[in-house]
Formats: C-alpha cells, sequence, structure tokens
C-alpha cells in the first residue's frame, strides 16, 4: 500500500535475482493519506541505494523512483517509457558494468546481509524529510558509504564471561547465536547480519558480548570445552 515499505533489502534482491531495472511509484510528496509520510522514507532509501550501488560498481540508473497520483496516467506511461529505454540502454545487469554474474551476485550477497547494519547505521538520515531536489545529491556521498563498509564491526562472546542465560540466543534474529542451557555461547559470524542486538541483550553484570572493529574476530571455543561447570547449591 505505501511505498515506504519498499525496504532495501527488497531492491537489492530484486538485483541479485537478475532483475536489469528497479522502479518505485510513490504517491506525491507531501500527499502522503498517513501521518508517517512513507514515501519520504523511499525516497531516501533510493538515494542510499544508489550510491550503495556506484560503491559495488552497479549503474544507479538502473534504479528509479518517481512520485504521481493515480490520475496521472500520462505521467505514468511517460515516465515507464522512458525508463524502459534506459534500462534497455544499459542492458542486462552486469554487461555495461563488465561485472561477471558470480562477481556480482557476491557483491550483492555481502551487501544483502549489512542491510540491518545499514539501516541502523543511516537511521536518522533515512528518516529525514528532504523538502527541495537540489538536496537530494547530498543525503550521502560515496565516502561516507565506503567509511560504511569499511567500519563493520563484528560481534564476540568472550567464553570466560558468559554465563549462558541464554538471552542473546533468544533474541537474535539471524539464528546466529550457538548455545544452550549450561553450554558457552558462540556467534556464527558467517550467519551474523551485524545487528548489534546481542550486545544490547547481554545483561550488564555478564557484559560477554564485546564490539570488535578492524581486528580480526578471535576463534570460536572449540565444541568440547563450551560446558559451563556450576557449583552444587550443597
Ligand atoms: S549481532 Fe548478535 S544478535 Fe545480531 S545477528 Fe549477529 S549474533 Fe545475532
Ligand atoms: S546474553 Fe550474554 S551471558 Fe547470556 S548467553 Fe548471551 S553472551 Fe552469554
Amino acid at each position: 500500500m505505501c511505498s515506504g515499505r519498499v525496504d532495501l533489502e527488497f531492491v537489492l534482491r530484486g538485483f541479485s535475482n537478475g532483475m536489469d531495472g528497479v522502479f518505485i511509484g510513490g504517491c506525491r510528496l507531501n500527499e502522503c493519506n498517513y501521518i508517517t509520510h512513507g514515501n519520504y522514507h523511499a525516497l531516501n532509501m533510493v538515494l542510499l541505494c544508489k550510491k550503495i550501488m556506484e560503491n559495488i560498481g552497479l549503474n544507479p540508473e538502473r534504479l528509479r523512483i518517481e512520485f504521481m497520483s493515480s490520475g496521472e496516467g500520462n505521467l505514468f506511461v511517460e515516465v515507464m517509457n522512458d525508463f524502459g529505454k534506459k534500462v534497455n540502454e544499459l542492458g542486462p545487469i552486469g554487461t555495461s558494468e563488465e561485472i561477471g554474474e558470480g562477481e556480482l551476485k557476491s557483491r550483492l550477497e555481502k551487501v544483502r546481509k549489512l542491510v540491518p547494519y545499514i539501516k541502523l547505521v543511516k537511521r536518522a538520515k533515512l528518516e529525514s524529510r528532504l523538502e527541495k531536489a537540489e538536496e537530494y545529491d547530498a543525503l550521502f556521498n560515496g565516502e561516507e558509504i565506503n567509511e560504511l563498509f569499511l567500519g563493520v564491526p563484528s560481534y564476540y562472546i568472550d567464553p570466560e564471561s558468559c554465563r549462558a542465560c541464554m538471552i542473546c540466543l533468544r533474541r537474535c534474529p539471524a539464528e546466529a547465536i550457538a548455545g544452550g542451557k549450561n553450554r558457552i555461547h558462540v556467534i556464527d559470524q558467517a550467519k551474523c547480519i551485524k545487528c548489534g542486538v546481542c550486545l544490547d541483550a547481554c545483561p550488564p553484570r555478564f557484559s560477554a558480548v564485546k564490539k570488535i572493529s578492524g581486528e580480526p574476530v578471535p576463534s570460536p571455543i572449540p565444541e568440547g570445552e563450551r560446558r559451563i561447570l556450576r557449583k552444587s547449591k550443597k
């Protein structure tokens, strides 16, 4: 119902599935039926996605957003013809960019895994409301997207501090934490989507989850050494 529901992940998934172009049509800005004004969110998401596309070598013209009312059939036809022509000129995804299919998929998959992290870090900008078209280009810049990707953190559970309370395991949205009763918990780095939920969830008295940036993540404690031996009450 609302262009604001079109998530960054949906667009990246479209490209990853081989779409040559993605078009998002929203209601006119400032004419939203809801107080949320989701079309501004969609606009900001597209501006961010275009910079991400540039960063991974994809032509940002493959993505377009336009705002119009349901009564503007002529405008819709005009825009779609124009966009269709542009996508035809660009050719199948990856060709004009000279990126092989496998390489492109791998770049897109890496970014898709980071969508929750990207949305968290860029939340303030994604929620902003740009009143003038001249402001669009300046909302995100290539350098900040570069820094965003270079500064991706990792999360690690310190085996000495983990008390197996299982809170992080229950809250992790990606099922990236292995653990159980009386078991030291371990994060599967391949599954982790860097959302940081575990860091906030781990009780301060344990503070077992560590955020790591710019250094390698320690190897996980071996399976056979994860059992926590508790002192008997007697
Ligand atoms: S940061 Fe923590 S909660 Fe988020 S996906 Fe990774 S392990 Fe799970
Ligand atoms: S919330 Fe903290 S103490 Fe509890 S299982 Fe997770 S890492 Fe261990």
